[in-house]
């Protein structure tokens, strides 16, 4: 349910209606724009009378939010979400690119792709750590020593870091390093896993299920949202379909879905949701034509030698071109790649 109230309405009734909803057992979500203050009254409200909160003084209009998801609903948030990452803005007119290896494998390897993709133009480092690998044989990833790597590289270019999480026994020593939890497709409905990334702080970059509807990432972001972390940042990667000549097949019809019915932000990984280097450079152009916020691209500095996907890795340098070309489509759409503020304090 949501109480919009009036513009004239003082701190003492914004209160009144907050302590209401709070003895109907329900939660408060406060949500103060600049001309309108609107109150979410989150919880079982199928049998409760939207009059309860129309008679309190400072009430213009209570209304239902008839989807599913609350928090995350634009019925709930009108305008769109916009929050920091160490350095930049996400959500707002810039894009966000975030670029990195799929698994971090040494340190000569993450420290030569962070330099590259930062000099490319990224504004973010990813690199994953844990890996969910679909063979248990598989490599599973470098856990804290990647971190660690990681946090090198951060220290020497100044880009965040999104990592996977997998697991809760991973939080702790994930909390030490990293600034973006990225959750995999396949943790999207991990609901203990989102609950805790709930409790934290920290921006959580969620992915859409290999087979999840785009209600159900919702649903998902919904679970970090009522934890009272606001900042998740939502990516399509790709869905499973009948077609077999890419790895997924790109659902860029939810690029503009989630756009009208959340005010988080989007982004999208043409790497998995195509599977193939060839393809990235023309699904990264589509998403930011789209309207996404932002990408996030595998690159690795030597693809056919990489421990994971290498297939949809992109060589720096077809990054670099792939960057060029996003930027004049950004540009059409009246957006820019985020520029980071912070130098880069040791060359590679
Ligand atoms: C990844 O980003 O390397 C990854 C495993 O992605 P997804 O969860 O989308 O498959
Ligand atoms: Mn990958």
């Amino acid at each position: 349910m949501l109480i919009i109230m009036k513009p004239s309405a003082t701190p003492q009734q914004i209160e009144n209606v907050i302590q209401q909803i709070k003895k109907e057992g329900l939660a408060a979500h406060l949500s103060q724009g600049i001309e309108t203050t609107l109150i979410g009254a989150i919880g079982e409200t199928h049998d409760l009378a939207t009059e309860h909160f129309e008679v309190l003084d400072g009430v213009e209009m209570v209304k239902r939010i008839t989807q599913p998801f609350k928090l995350a609903s634009r019925q709930f948030h009108p305008v769109n979400s916009v929050f920091p990452i160490d350095g930049f803005q996400v959500g707002g007119d810039d894009i966000a690119l975030i670029a990195g290896p799929c698994s971090v494998e040494s340190k000569s390897q993450i420290l030569e792709t962070a330099h590259a993709v930062r000099e490319a133009g990224a504004n973010a480092l990813r690199g994953g750590v844990f890996k969910p690998r679909t063979s248990p044989y598989a490599f599973q990833g470098l856990g804290e020593e990647g971190l660690e790597y990681l946090a090198e590289a951060r220290e020497q270019t100044g880009m965040p870091i999104v990592v996977e999480i997998m697991s809760q026994t991973q939080l702790d020593v994930m909390l030490n390093y990293v600034d973006v939890f990225q959750v995999g497709a396949r943790n999207m409905q991990n609901f203990n896993l989102l609950r805790m990334l709930g409790e934290t702080r920290k921006s959580v970059l969620l992915k859409r299920g290999l087979s999840a509807t785009i209600e159900e990432l919702l649903m998902s972001a919904e679970y970090i949202l009522a934890g009272g972390n606001k900042q998740v940042i939502l990516c399509e990667r790709g869905i499973r379909t009948f077609e077999t000549s890419t790895r997924n097949t790109t659902d860029i019809n939810a690029i503009p879905v989630l756009k009208n019915l959340t005010h988080l932000p989007v982004i999208l990984d043409p790497s998995h949701a195509t599977g193939h280097a060839d393809y990235v450079s023309a699904i990264a152009r589509a998403a930011v034509a789209a309207g996404a916020d932002g990408l996030i691209i595998e690159v690795h500095p030597d693809p056919a030698k990489a421990v994971s996907d290498g297939k949809q890795s992109l060589k720096p340098e077809k990054f670099a071109e792939m960057v060029k070309q996003v930027k004049a489509i950004a540009e059409v759409m009246g957006r820019r790649i985020a520029p980071i503020n912070k130098p880069v304090t040791m060359g590679w």
